[in-house]
Parts: C-alpha cells; structure tokens; sequence
C-alpha cells in the first residue's frame, strides 16, 4: 500500500468510529498511538484483541505460551481446525494483523512467572487480563501497580462473568478483593458457553478504549458482576483495603 491509499484506507476504515463525537479524530490518534498486553488469547483474548485491534489500538502485545486445541474452538474465536497445536499467540496475531493491516501485533508465546512479568508488562499503557487462572492474574496485578499501569481484569466462570478496572492508587487492586492464598488450589476447569466470554471479553475492549481515549468513566473501583442465567448485571463497589500489602503504601 502506497502513502496516499494507506491514508485513504485508514480514514475509511475508522470512519464509522470517528463518527463518535467523543472520540473524533483526537480519540482516535491516541488510540494510535496506545500500546497495550493482552495476556492470554483463548476465549476473552480472542474477543478483547480483536476488537482492540479493529479499533486502532496502535501496537498490541500478545501473551500466551499455549497451542491451539480442540477443545479450544468453540468459543476461541480467532482459531480454527486449521490451527491447531499451533502457538495460540502467534496465530492470533497473523489473525489481527489481516484484520487491521494498520496496526503492530507483537507475539510473545511465553509463560508468565515472577521472574519475567515486569519486563513482559513493560512499556504498554493498559494491561488486559485475559487468563484463566488466579496464580498468574496475581503476579499481573503486583507488576500492574509496581508499574502504575491500569489493569483491566476479566473472568468467565460458567454462566457468571466479572469485569473490573484496577488502577491504584486512585482505586484498590485485585488483592484488595481476591484474597491471595499461600497454598493455592489446583485451577478447576468451568464449563463456558463461548457467547459468554464474547460479552467479558467484548466489555474489557470498551473498558481499554475508553482508557485510552480518556471516554467517558470505567470500572475503577467498581465491579460488574454478570449472570447470564438471568441476564442480571450489577456494579457493586469494590472498596480498598487499608491493610493490603500489595497497594497500600
Ligand atoms: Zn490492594
């Protein structure tokens, strides 16, 4: 693509978005010029990093050191038969990158543990939590305020879903809610209908643009909490703790 039809490409791919007075052109430049990790790319990511990167999220780092499989499909929606057994975090971003030519994906098909979260988290504006399991969200959430990067927290448990903005010291973090026990218990596996962790993971794209484009207000110190048997969705605050010992200083 040549310089002109890149910027006629570009003003008509975002048009309809530009047409969001509160974004406008501005919004739309910071989205650009945003970087942000989604960390895991299964059933949230999927849904999370493919809207970021369809809205013009200008460089997006993708964190999973899982392969694609079977059971995987039905509700990972940036995978199919084809990719199986291939590193998730790679095909996701040869997925993206065809989806928005216009913007950067980076894959890092690693494992996070203690030792590398700082630098995999490092230089992006927004973390996005789209993982399955509390061992690995905790370590995210003592790098995301060691780092004072927003953390966008997202969880699908069965027909139940949460959504949180943590974002110390302006609100708590995810220990200030979560207990973080010593002897953690092995990850129990939920049954998900894939719909479900489209709407968490559709929720947590809004959340980041907003962040990014400094839209409206978010989930800061508050928490949606969905039940989709009812189709019941409620905000209930998510006061600090003074005793933390992860965010109170
Ligand atoms: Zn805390």
């Amino acid at each position: 693509m040549d310089a002109v039809s890149r910027e006629e490409f570009t003003k008509l791919f975002y048009s309809r978005q530009l047409m969001i007075e509160e974004l406008g052109s501005v919004g739309q430049e910071k989205l650009s010029k945003s970087r942000v990790a989604v960390v895991g790319v299964g059933g949230l990511g999927s849904v999370c990093s493919l809207y970021l990167a369809l809205a013009g999220v200008g460089y997006l780092r993708l964190i999973d050191q899982d392969t694609v499989e079977t059971h995987n499909l039905h509700r990972q929606i940036l995978y199919t038969p084809d990719d199986l057994h291939r590193p998730k975090a790679e095909v996701a971003a040869e997925k993206l990158r065809g989806q928005n030519p216009l913007v950067q994906v980076e894959v890092v098909a690693k494992k996070v543990d203690a030792d590398n979260v700082g630098s995999l988290l490092a230089n992006v504006d927004v973390v996005v939590d789209c993982l399955d399991n509390f061992q690995t969200r905790y370590l995210l959430n003592r790098s995301c305020v060691k780092l004072h990067t927003p953390y966008v927290f997202g969880a699908v448990m069965g027909l139940e879903g949460n959504l949180s903005v943590f974002n110390p010291p302006e609100t708590g973090c995810l220990e200030c809610t979560m207990h973080n026990p010593s002897n953690p218990q092995p990850q129990k596996v939920f049954g998900i209908i894939g719909a479900s962790a489209g709407i968490i993971g559709s929720l947590q794209a809004m959340e980041t643009v907003k962040l990014l484009a400094g839209l409206g207000s978010n989930l800061a110190g508050k928490m949606l909490v969905c039940d989709f048997r009812d189709m019941d969705f409620t905000v209930v605050p998510l006061p600090k703790n003074p005793h933390c010992q992860v965010c109170h200083s």
